[in-house]
């Protein structure tokens, strides 16, 4: 890490983290400790002195950093840069959908391109990296297949050991790849919340730590970086509409956050984007919640949808998800697995980017948006494209040529 790295790692820079706090009843907790959720319950928020990063760090000096990750050092819970794991988190690009979305002023933010390829490792580097720092030996998650990913490549960096279960359909591709990065991985016959209830008995047993989606306060930092990322990229302006596929929606919530910051530090001002929390409209437990108007969402039952990521029948941090919907004049969408595929399809074969069906959804989502007047077409939209389409079952391509045959090039 010393030598030729051009990473953000090198040099030793101030943290500004003073407590942890309640998300649902704003009790103070201490920084510097290991935490899982709150007395309540409910996810822990991490707190910094924004008035002393205003002060630290002015931004022609980001400007002028490396653009990965940890160049938002200042905000971002690690004290010991001898703590820091990576794998090489880059900033995303944004890349404009003329043709599949119909207008230019759609970007995807393509998370695709990150390590282990998803936006898991965005919150999984931060997670290990405290965990290191706050001295944990052995971790434990729930997945449905990303997550456990990153995990799994990061706590092996760093020497932790892990053990991921996950739903017993989870991709061959998924399970694999965690196991061979180091995990102790099952297939669990159930969902994602059966898995995260033998994580959590385990972890009242002392026997690991439990680093299940928004039950540790760290994920959600690394998560909102895509906000940071996405208004520096975009000259300190933020879209109108982002879309985002929500299953725990750490993302969504981590995105909000990371608004609030930037404005307390003067990098932006009041605006926010209308944030649409997209869903498989076979595991919609946010979109039901939404639109019955109530502030907490019941468990899914039956939850079925191609897209895996985001299957998530209950959510730890429903309310944080409602709350920024609902303050951004957004919405909670659901789309059904045919549209999401046909998306998918479409960006591919017209746009050339191959999304994974979480992405997908978010083009399904915005698509019918435009359709229903939901957002206008002149309007600036990023919609989050998660993962990388490669780890997904792809479309059959049947084609065969004997080459020791005549060959009708005509039919070609
Ligand atoms: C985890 C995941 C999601 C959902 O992200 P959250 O921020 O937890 O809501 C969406 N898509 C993919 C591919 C994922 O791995």
């Amino acid at each position: 890490m010393t030598f030729g790295s051009n990473l953000n790692l090198n040099t030793d820079r101030p943290t500004f983290v003073t407590h942890l706090e309640c998300s649902m009843t704003g009790e103070r907790y201490e920084a510097d400790r290991l935490h899982g959720l709150s007395r309540v319950g409910r996810p822990l928020l991490v707190r910094y002195d924004l008035e002393a990063v205003r002060a630290n760090l002015p931004r022609p000096m980001l400007a002028a950093r490396p653009t990965d990750l940890w160049r938002w050092r200042e905000l971002l819970p690690v004290r010991r840069t001898e703590n820091i794991v990576s794998l090489g988190e880059i900033e995303t690009p944004l890349i404009p959908l003329s043709r599949s979305a119909g207008g230019d002023t759609v970007l995807v933010k393509d998370e695709g391109r990150l390590p282990t390829g998803s936006f898991k490792a965005r919150g999984l580097v931060m997670a290990v990296a405290m965990a290191k720092e706050l001295g944990v030996r052995t971790i434990a998650m729930p997945t449905n297949g990303n997550a456990g990913a990153a995990l799994a490549a990061y706590a092996s960096r760093v020497g932790i050991e892990t053990i991921v279960f996950c739903p017993e359909d989870t991709p061959e591709v998924n399970v694999r790849e965690i196991a061979l990065q180091g995990a102790r991985v099952y297939r669990v016959n159930g969902l994602i919340d059966d898995c995260g209830a033998i994580v959590g008995k385990g972890a009242a047993e002392g026997r690991w730590f439990d680093l299940s989606t928004l039950k540790e306060p760290y994920r959600i930092e690394g998560k909102k970086t895509m906000g940071l990322e996405l208004a520096a990229q975009l000259g300190w302006t933020l879209p109108d509409a982002i879309f985002y596929p929500t299953g725990g929606g750490t993302g969504l919530i981590g995105m909000w956050k990371a608004f609030d910051e930037m404005e307390a530090l003067g990098w932006i001002g009041s605006e926010r984007p209308r944030m649409y929390a997209v869903q498989a409209s076979g595991c919609a437990p946010i979109v039901r919640a939404f639109e019955e108007g109530v502030e907490h969402a019941e468990r899914w039952e039956d939850a079925h949808t191609v897209a895996a990521g985001i299957r998530v029948p209950r959510a730890v941090g429903d309310f944080l998800i409602l709350r920024a919907v609902r303050a951004s004049g957004g919405k909670a969408l659901g789309v059904g697995d045919p549209a999401i595929l046909k998306a998918v399809d479409d960006c591919a074969r017209q746009d050339g980017l191959l999304l994974c069906p979480e992405g997908g959804a978010t083009l399904a989502a915005y698509r019918e948006a435009l359709r229903t007047g939901e957002v206008d077409a002149e309007e600036k939209v990023v919609l989050f494209n998660c993962a990388t389409g490669l780890k997904y079952p792809m479309p059959e391509a049947p084609n065969w040529l004997d080459r020791h045959q005549p060959i009708d090039f005509d039919a070609l």
